[in-house]
């Protein structure tokens, strides 16, 4: 039975950057090894990370001035990452949700972290929208698509301080003003590649300013001055994130994948109103594009179980919800079909008939 890949990470990746990189693995370029048994300092290896770093640049449209690295670590390293290099005194934070909470309790091994706004009150349904940012904080933390509530901000903020972002969910959905941001960063395995590799785009000029002694492999400088080679960097996602790249430059880039982001958002959210045994989670204007959360309205509740072994019957993958919200959680990403949205969408109306 075909299958529809809705997992939230590790996620559906399109099919040919997965046989690009069975084929790697088997025999890399046709030089007679395998990307995983050559020095990641070869000619071969070196233009891979050369055109993934290009392709990044490129496709976000990255200003001069900033570097693109792919580290080790996942997002979550980036959590005490940031403030090691970027937190002196005081730091502020958007809490959206269970990753903006990891990340300020990193940040409060450093400095002062100031919660500006939070959205616990309502389950992180939504995002906060008026809050005051203290001008004298060293930076402001946002997380750009909360994975897990389903909300999403997709407007570049403007920021009376440097704005870091963890976009390990919604990189390449949609075209971005790094010129906005001084550090984004997120885990690749949402949108971009297998776990393993984290990338982080930062402003060169912001590095290097506060006064602590930071270890050399959490300093960002040692690595945007080694060109992601100071140890040796994950070989194999980084060649399955330069395919990915490929594929979004040959698709039409971050604009395209925006449009069809929306387009599959609108069916399934579409679905989500129309049909009265379901309902949306997440507050209409903060919905996400990647993460679609819902459950079954009040009065249906005991159906949940039949409705997801329905679907799992209907070849729906990794639709359960988080733990902490229960119910539902459609993610689309880049790679989802359209088709895949519109099974799912087939099943709730199928299932609506039948009860
Ligand atoms: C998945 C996720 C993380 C954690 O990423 P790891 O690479 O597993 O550390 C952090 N932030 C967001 C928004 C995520 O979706």
């Amino acid at each position: 039975m075909k299958k529809f890949n809705f997992n939230a990470g590790p996620s559906v990746l399109p099919r040919e950057v997965i046989e690009q990189t069975a084929q790697a693995v088997l025999d890399l370029n046709g030089i007679g090894l395998s990307l995983l048994e050559i020095s990641h300092r070869s000619k071969e290896f070196q233009a891979v990370m050369d055109e993934a770093v290009a392709l990044f640049k490129e496709l976000l449209d990255i200003p001069e001035g900033y570097s693109v690295l792919f580290l080790g670590g996942g997002a979550s390293t980036q959590f005490c990452m940031v403030p090691y290099n970027f937190l002196e005194k005081k730091a502020a934070y958007l809490n959206t949700g269970t990753w903006a909470n990891k990340a300020m309790k990193e940040a409060k091994n450093f400095g002062e972290v100031v919660e500006v706004a939070s959205s616990k009150d309502k389950i992180y349904s939504y995002i906060p929208k008026d809050y005051v940012i203290p001008t004298d904080a060293d930076y402001f933390h946002i997380t750009t698509n909360n994975t897990i509530y389903g909300t999403e901000i997709r407007k570049d903020l403007d920021c009376p301080v440097p704005l870091i972002a963890d976009m390990s969910s919604d990189i390449f959905s949609r075209p971005v003003d790094v010129s906005k941001y001084t550090c984004i960063y997120g885990g690749a395995q949402k949108n971009l590649a297998p776990s393993g590799v984290t990338f982080v785009i930062v402003k060169n000029d912001a590095l290097g300013k506060v006064s602590r002694t930071i270890p050399t492999m959490l300093d960002y400088r040692t690595h945007a001055d080694n060109g992601s080679m100071f140890n040796t960097p994950p070989v194999l996602p980084i060649y399955s994130a330069m395919c990915t790249l490929r594929w979004i430059k040959e698709q039409g880039g971050v604009k395209e994948m925006q449009r069809r982001a929306v387009e599959r958002a609108e069916l399934l959210y579409g679905e989500i109103d129309r049909n009265p045994l379901f309902r949306g989670t997440a507050a209409v204007e903060d919905r996400s594009y990647m993460n679609i959360d819902f459950v079954m309205a009040d009065e249906y509740k005991e159906l949940e179980a039949d409705f997801m072994a329905y679907a799992v019957s209907k070849g729906m993958v990794g639709i359960k919800g988080h733990r902490s919200i229960g119910g539902f959680r459609a993610s689309c990403y880049n790679a989802l079909s359209l088709e895949a949205v519109q099974e799912l969408v087939n099943c709730m109306r199928e299932f609506e008939k039948n009860h």
